[in-house]
């Protein structure tokens, strides 16, 4: 048996107001004239944030367009011009949701090695470590933060660049920074961390590291989503306490499946998101809404969230598709094999057939 040995994020810091840190974690990482690189979502564009970010001499600020998720074209571009511009750079800094940060993680690394991000799309393909890079959520629930992979749409597949060179040398977890995601994006991408917990605690590839991390991001899920809402009778309001807890969930949500595997809605979820686009935490909702079967109490306890916080899932999104389009989602969804394996077991196959797999899709 061959036990996974991973590796961590450099540099966590936590707390509120801790963003407050950067210019000071950044000062050691300067390197004589080469400017850090602050690759912010645009929804940051023109608000206080900006103002606080240290930008010293050459250093820029890029606004990473999210409105798709990251694409292999989109990472090679800003790797691209920022060589042209710059020759190398200090760091990126990565500020906003997964998308930014798996956009800072990819360029980072693309900032020394050759080539096209396309080609690192898999496991351990990445070359050479990258420039140092820094994550900082505003958006908590994809774990991406402490993650070993960077999620890229690519010419032919949607695939990560899986390495040990990918995760963040620093994360600043400052819940702040959180406090002005609109109520369904943070029910989505938050849905995203509660469903890493119920398909990594409900696998095959479960052990005791997966399950602590897994247990408590699930508990913390709970308080947020249930009972807190309920709390508050009507769930439209949101406060401090929820940021806080969510951040940490998202962190330990990530630090279960790092040792364990994501499940069967991920796994129907990235047929959709390749086919028609449909984002991550939006496209888990879509399926694990119709996941009774395989994750029974998950599903009611989802439900009961849903309603609670008043929040509308998307239906019927592949009512008009052509057979063909159906079996394009299917055979990216049957190739995820790990997230099968960890779903069902070794004998998966044998359960999750295309016909099977196909009615599931119909019903989404
Ligand atoms: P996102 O980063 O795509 O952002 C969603 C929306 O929220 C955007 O419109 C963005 O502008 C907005 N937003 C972000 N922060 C905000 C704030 N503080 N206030 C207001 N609006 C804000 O969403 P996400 O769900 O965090 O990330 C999804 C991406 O993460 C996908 O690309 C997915 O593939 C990736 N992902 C990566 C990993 C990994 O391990 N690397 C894991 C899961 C998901
Ligand atoms: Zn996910």
């Amino acid at each position: 048996m061959q036990f996974r040995n991973f590796k961590l994020v450099g540099y966590v810091i936590y707390g509120r107001g801790s963003f407050n840190q950067l210019d000071q974690i950044l000062e050691t990482k300067r390197s004589e004239g080469l400017p850090m690189i602050f690759l912010v979502d645009h929804f940051f564009n023109n608000k206080e944030l900006v103002k606080r970010i240290p930008v010293k001499e050459n250093d820029k600020i890029i606004f990473a367009d999210v409105t798709y998720e990251p694409k292999t074209t989109y990472v090679d571009s800003i790797a691209a011009e920022l060589k042209e511009e710059f020759g190398s750079v200090s760091g990126v800094i990565g500020i906003g949701g997964g998308s930014t940060m798996d956009l800072a993680k990819a360029v980072a690394l693309m900032m020394t090695n050759t080539g096209s991000s396309a080609d690192y799309q898999g496991w351990d393909l990445v070359k050479v470590p990258g420039v140092y890079k820094a994550g900082i959520p505003t958006l908590s629930g994809t774990g991406a933060e402490v993650s070993r992979t960077t999620v890229l749409t690519g010419p032919t597949k949607k695939l990560g660049m899986n390495s040990d060179f990918t995760p963040f040398d620093q994360i600043i977890l400052d819940p702040e920074l959180t406090s002005n995601v609109p109520k369904d994006q943070r029910f989505y991408t938050g849905m995203d961390c509660y469903i890493h917990c119920i398909e990594s605690l409900q696998g095959t590839f479960l052990n005791e590291f997966s399950k602590s991390y897994g247990e408590k991001a699930l508990q913390l899920c709970r308080e947020v989503f249930i009972e807190n809402p309920a709390r508050r009778s009507g769930g439209d309001k949101w406060d401090k306490e929820n940021d806080d807890k969510l951040m940490m969930a998202s962190y330990a949500g990530g630090m279960s499946i790092a040792y364990s595997q994501v499940g069967v809605a991920h796994a129907v979820s990235y047929g959709l998101s390749y086919l028609l686009g449909t984002k991550h935490g939006i496209g888990n909702c879509i399926v694990f809404n119709h996941l009774e079967e395989y994750y029974p109490d998950g599903v009611k306890e989802f439900k009961k969230m849903v309603d609670k916080n008043n929040i509308h899932i998307p239906k019927n999104i592949c009512a008009a598709l052509t057979e063909e389009q159906f079996q394009v989602m299917i055979n990216v969804s049957l190739g995820m094999k790990p997230l099968w394996e960890n779903a069902l077991g070794t004998d998966w196959e044998k359960i999750m057939t295309k016909e099977k797999l196909r009615a599931l899709y119909e019903k989404l």
